[in-house]
This record gives C-alpha cells, sequence and structure tokens, in this order.
C-alpha cells in the first residue's frame, strides 16, 4: 500500500492521463495517485472513435487504457464523475466543481482538450461533434446506409469520419474554408493530392466555402453556402479544430498560451505542477508549440512521471536531444496509414521518395531549397521511417536534387 500523503493528482481521465499513471507506478513512484476525470467512464483511447469503433468493429472494452483491476493493482484512487474547477497552487489544493477540494504534492494537468463549435450549429439536434465515447455513439447513431453526412471541416477528423461513412455506406459532402483539406499543415500541393484520393472514395468537396445559413429548424436539412450552393444534409458533423481544456486554471498565474506552457519534461512554470497531452503547449528554445496528437501525448507523459520520480531527461533547451514527437502524427484512412513530421514550409519543393503524384501509395519530402523539413507518407509505413527519424531526432537534412531511388 501506498504511504499516506497527498501524492501525486493527476486531472484527466484519457491517454496522458493513463499513460502517466503506469509510467509513475514503473517507475516506481511509491506515494498515493489520485486520478480525477469529468468523464465517469474509466480512461479510453479516442482514436478508434472516428474508426473501428465508429465503423462498429471494435466494442468499448477494446479501447479501454486501465481497466478497474488495474487501478486496484496499481493503487490508483480513481474519482470519476468530478470536474476541476480552479487550481490554489498556494494551499496545493485542487478546487472541484462539487464545491469540495483536493490536495497535492504534484499536480498533473492532463485535461485534453475540447472540440470548437460553431455558433450558427448551436440549436440542431442532428449536428455532432467528436471528442468522446458519448460523441461517437450518437454519431454512429447517424450514419444508416444512404444518408447523407456533411462534415464541416476537412481537417484529420474530419476526413476520417469521412473515411468511416463512406465505408457504412453513407452519401459524404465536405465543406472546407481552406482551398484543400490539410492545407495548413500539409500545403496546398498535398492537400489537393489528398481531396483526390477521397473523391475517387466518393467523398464530394466544397472546398474555399463560407457557411452563410443553416436550413432548417430544430432539426438542420443542410446548408446554404454563400456562393449559393446548397448542401442537402441529413446529419452534420462539425470538425474544426480544438481548445485546450485549461479553463479551470485560469487566475491560477501557470503560463497558459494555447494551453498549458510546459518544457519537455512536461514541467510547468511551477516546479510541483506538470503536464502532458492536449491540455499542453510544449516550450522549445523561444517556441511555443501546441501538441494534440497520440505519440505527443504518451511521450509527455512518460517524461512527466520521469521527473515526478526525479529522473527528468537531460533534454537541451531547444530539443535537439530528443526525438521531439511533437510535430509527428498518424492517421488511418481507407484502411491505409497517413504519417507525418515536420513542418512543411511555404510553397515547399517536393521530392517523391516512393510512388508519385498519382499512385495510390508515396511518401513524399517536403523541402526548401537546401533542406527537407518534412515527410509525409500514405501507406508506405517503412520508407516514411527512414527518411522521419533523422528529423525526428531534430537533425538538418540536406534536401536531394531530384526523385531518391526506390
Ligand atoms: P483526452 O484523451 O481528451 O483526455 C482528457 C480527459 O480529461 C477527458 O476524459 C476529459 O473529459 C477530462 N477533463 C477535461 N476537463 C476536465 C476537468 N476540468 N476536470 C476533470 N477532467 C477533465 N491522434 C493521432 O495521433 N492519430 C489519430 O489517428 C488520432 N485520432 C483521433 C481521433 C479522435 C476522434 C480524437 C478525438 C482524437 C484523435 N487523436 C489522434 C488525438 C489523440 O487521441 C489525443 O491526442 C489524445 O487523446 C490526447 O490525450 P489527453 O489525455 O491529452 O486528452
Amino acid at each position: 500500500m501506498p504511504p499516506e500523503g497527498e501524492g501525486v493528482v493527476i486531472v484527466g481521465g484519457g491517454l496522458g492521463a493513463a499513460r502517466t499513471v503506469i509510467a509513475l507506478r514503473d517507475l516506481k513512484y511509491p506515494g498515493r495517485i489520485t486520478l480525477l476525470s469529468d468523464e465517469t467512464r474509466l480512461p479510453y483511447d479516442r482514436p478508434p472513435l472516428s474508426k473501428s469503433y465508429l465503423q462498429g468493429k471494435v466494442a468499448e472494452d477494446k479501447i479501454r487504457l486501465l481497466t478497474a483491476e488495474q487501478l486496484a493493482e496499481l493503487h490508483i484512487e480513481w474519482r470519476g464523475g468530478v470536474a476541476a474547477s480552479g487550481l490554489d497552487r498556494e494551499r496545493r489544493r485542487v478546487r472541484l466543481a462539487d464545491d469540495s477540494s483536493i490536495g497535492y504534492e504534484q499536480l498533473v494537468v492532463a485535461t485534453g482538450a475540447r472540440p470548437n463549435r460553431l455558433p450558427q450549429f448551436e440549436h440542431f439536434d442532428n449536428v455532432h461533434v467528436l471528442r468522446s465515447l458519448a460523441d461517437a455513439d450518437a454519431l454512429r447513431a447517424a450514419l444508416a446506409p444512404g444518408s447523407r453526412l456533411c462534415i464541416v471541416g476537412a481537417g484529420f477528423i474530419g476526413l476520417e469520419i469521412a473515411s468511416t461513412a463512406l465505408g457504412l455506406g453513407c452519401r459524404v459532402t465536405l465543406v472546407e474554408a481552406a482551398q484543400t483539406p490539410l492545407a495548413a499543415i500539409l500545403g496546398p500541393q498535398l492537400g489537393a493530392r489528398i481531396q483526390r484520393w477521397h473523391e475517387s472514395k466518393g467523398a464530394a468537396f466544397h472546398c474555399g466555402a463560407r457557411i452563410a445559413k443553416v436550413i432548417g429548424a430544430g432539426a438542420a436539412e443542410g446548408l446554404e453556402l454563400n456562393d449559393g450552393t446548397s448542401v442537402p444534409a441529413d446529419a452534420i458533423v462539425v470538425g474544426v479544430g480544438q481548445s485546450p481544456n485549461t479553463q479551470w486554471l485560469a487566475g491560477s498565474g501557470l503560463e497558459l498560451d494555447r494551453g498549458l506552457v510546459c518544457d519537455l519534461n512536461g514541467r510547468s512554470s511551477d516546479p510541483l505542477v506538470f503536464g502532458a497531452g492536449d491540455a499542453v503547449c510544449v516550450r522549445v528554445g523561444a517556441q511555443r508549440r501546441p501538441t494534440r496528437h497520440w505519440t505527443a501525448t504518451t511521450e509527455q507523459a512518460r517524461r512527466a512521471a520521469a521527473a515526478i520520480c526525479g529522473r527528468a531527461e537531460a533534454l537541451g533547451e531547444d530539443g535537439t536531444d530528443a526525438i521531439v514527437e511533437d510535430n509527428y502524427f498518424w492517421s488511418d484512412q481507407y484502411g491505409l496509414r497517413l504519417q507525418f513530421a515536420g513542418h512543411v514550409p511555404s510553397d515547399p519543393r517536393l521530392v517523391w521518395v516512393s510512388g508519385s503524384e498519382d499512385a495510390e501509395r508515396f511518401a513524399v519530402l517536403c523541402c526548401t531549397a537546401d533542406q527537407v523539413t518534412a515527410v509525409f507518407s500514405l501507406g508506405c509505413v517503412r520508407d516514411f521511417l527512414t527518411h522521419s527519424m533523422p528529423l525526428r531526432r531534430g537533425e538538418r537534412v540536406a534536401a536531394p536534387n531530384s526523385r531518391l531511388p526506390e
């Protein structure tokens, strides 16, 4: 049994929290650990919510990150269904929405992010977002074969939902404000390539589009776009980015900038407060990088746990000593894995490593005049690994002049 004392309190019951708990016990942290979540469900993994779970291929128990038995074995106190509402750092107490509070020796902020909502959709019943299991259940019920799904926002979540909904026999239209899907991350050239791929699977797109109004009352019947086009729909999903759940830290004096600002070891501006996951914005040198991906979350949780146990990794302030995972992510669509690492420069030169602009599977380097700054792959996992590892280690990679031999 852990000794008495307030120990570590982890606020949030998702991936970041679950991985921190496991890492703390792996590192033989002997003290009390309390896991506190506003959800009543035990921690679960979110990527399947837009993929296999939404398809109905896996059940809830298969995406659980911690079971009741594991929590008992690891001597974790689980408090579900209670939200943190404030933080008193002087007294080292987290205030809770039920008017109680809980003391801590060290605190981990792992409250994740919430989907952004658009005000014009507020009063409609059949408009969905996707973050939680409850959201996925509600969306799944709307994906009957033949139904018309309109997805607002062609980012990763929107594209994954499109892939799943088409697989379930729905008719899918995506409405995107930018000129192509994923333009902000991949740039317009690769974004257009992804759009053509989705179109080949049956998705329709309206890019560069603005919503003039939502048609219908009670239930939305579709959208009218600024150019007069109407997009009829039986259900709508809004996937227009996310915001960190850090409102409860307002007034705490912690540095907040698109998330709780932490160093690569998960340490905030308070030596007793750590962070992991989508609620965090990582400080690397002078840069602040919000991270909202699975791999970054697991890395941050591992490092935060190590720092709590006095084993913080000796990472350079500029991050060059570490594999920096905050700019790496993956996605699964139409049975293929998409992977990306790095930062696409404006007007990149693309060098195909495998496949070609027209092939379904390809891997490509995104280069400035002299340097590779990003690697993107669709279905070429081995090539992606080969070419992305130097970038993920923070190394400088010279840009090849032309296509590399396969
Ligand atoms: P979460 O998993 O969201 O957990 C945060 C928890 O904190 C939640 O339980 C929340 O309810 C709770 N909470 C919030 N506020 C409070 C409060 N005030 N008090 C108490 N508890 C609170 N990433 C990839 O790299 N690849 C993918 O393919 C991919 N697919 C995804 C698909 C979907 C549908 C979603 C939603 C995300 C996907 N991600 C993907 C992102 C990945 O799942 C997240 O990066 C990861 O879940 C972040 O973990 P987290 O612990 O920070 O947040």
